[in-house]
């Protein structure tokens, strides 16, 4: 959807990959003094340059097992300062007027919690004056300073996005444009579908769904950043010709908008998400009486480890198994708090696990006026003889853990049964 009034002020967020190299950086450059031609007001929110940020934690860690959080915050937050400065010189090298400016300088403010900081709020008065001069301002993104201390704080890995969100937010843009490696939001991965299909729009809300199901195109704090503040936010690519013209840029883009702005005629289901992400645990023969969950999964929450789904069913001779899933990556150390702790205490046996699971989610708004959609579901999977192993619904979405193998297939089935190729 192009916008028909005239836009005064963008942020625009360019990603790593969008800054790989020095040719890339010029490339954002000309991509930036384009759209500073017709809109008089431009911020751009970088990321640090590719493979940089990994790099950075690994000379970190390799000082240290655990390093010092606030120290580690300085180390990784180098990367966006340098793509900053990067491009601040290719513009003024176009011949336009720009400065660079840091999260500390800005200033972006955040709480105490290094490395998965927060933004409280922004204190945006440089950068309005600037503005004001018809200056373009350069910000790194992923960081800020911490209230009490003013000390550098790093908002947790994809934070660009949120930070480009924020400060579209705190400076009343009219736009956000997600600038990154994809051209929008797809109705699934393309890898696995190809005939998945780019959305014109989506709605925070599935975007929400979709970024925490799987999706990996946008930080999951920068939609719910953006679904509170009403940020149009658009999702489009950094690596077309950076002399196309702005109307077809954003023709082909997502843009993520409020669910009142849809088209209500819009398709039942939206898009489906996967990932393989999880791993299930199983206690049979739990004996049913209250408190058992809480004694099962209160040491799991102990550890920081995030329950998805859970499943428990009485059976009839008073015991019951109890199974939920947990990350991939934290499976070790779940089972064995659960082994040390809690199996003996509530009388269980024994502990399965199942690695070999797979999440596939379908998603969508149109969810919530329907009936039929779950059954719909469950029947093109059966038609395909895939077993469905767990099952949990939200308004707006139908997730299901399957035998891992069947991943590509689940989603290829579901997208042509939901209609999803076609326009
Ligand atoms: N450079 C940071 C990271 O790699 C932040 C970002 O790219 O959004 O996670
Ligand atoms: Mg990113």
């Amino acid at each position: 959807m192009v916008r028909k009034e005239i836009m005064k002020r963008l942020v625009h967020k360019y990603g790593g990959t969008s800054l790989a190299s020095i040719a890339r950086i010029k490339k954002v450059a000309d991509r930036v003094a384009k759209w500073r031609d017709s809109v008089p007001e431009v911020v751009v929110v970088v990321s640090a340059m590719a493979g940089e940020t990994n790099r950075l934690i690994d000379l970190g860690e390799s000082l240290s097992e655990n390093p010092n959080r606030r120290a580690m915050d300085q180390v990784v937050a180098s990367g966006e300062q340098v793509s900053a400065g990067l491009l601040t010189i290719a513009l003024m090298d176009l011949g336009y007027d720009a400065i660079s400016y840091c999260g500390w300088q800005v200033k972006m403010i955040t709480d105490g919690n290094h490395g998965k900081a927060r933004i409280l709020k922004i204190e945006n008065n440089r950068l309005e004056e600037d503005l004001g001069k018809g200056r373009i301002v350069v910000v790194t993104g992923f960081q800020g300073v911490t209230e009490k201390s003013e000390a550098i704080s790093t908002l947790g890995r994809g934070g660009s996005d949120t930070s480009a969100v924020a400060l579209a937010a705190s400076l009343n843009a009219d736009e956000c444009l997600i600038y990154t490696d994809v051209d929008g939001v797809y109705t699934t991965d393309p890898r696995i579908e190809p005939e998945a299909r780019r959305l014109n729009e989506i709605t925070f809300e599935e975007m929400l769904e979709m970024s925490s199901l799987g999706s990996k195109v946008l930080q999951i704090r920068s939609v719910e950043f953006g679904g509170k503040y009403k940020v149009r936010t658009r999702v489009l690519s950094s690596l077309k010709d950076p002399k196309l013209s702005i109307k077809d840029e954003l023709s082909c883009s997502t843009l993520i908008i409020q669910e009142e702005d849809r088209n209500m005629e819009e398709a039942l289901i939206s898009g489906i998400a996967c990932n393989r992400d999880e791993a299930k645990i199983t206690i049979p023969g739990v004996p049913d009486t209250p408190g058992i969950a809480h004694k099962i999964l209160g040491p799991i929450a102990e550890a920081n480890i995030d329950v998805d789904m859970i499943i428990q069913n009485a059976g009839i001779d008073g015991l019951t198994d109890f199974s939920f899933t947990v990350p991939r990556i934290d499976l070790t150390r779940a089972t064995e708090r659960l082994e040390k702790k809690v199996i003996d205490e509530i009388g269980a046996k024994t502990l399965h696990t199942d690695k070999n699971i797979c999440k596939v989610s379908i998603i969508g708004i149109g969810m919530r006026s329907s009936v039929g959609v779950a059954s719909k579901m469950f029947e093109v999977l059966s038609k395909e003889g895939i077993n469905i192993k767990m099952i949990s619904t939200s308004e707006i979405k139908i997730s299901v853990v399957l035998e891992d193998k069947y991943m590509e297939l689940a989603v290829r089935t579901l997208h042509a049964a939901f209609g999803l190729r076609e326009a």
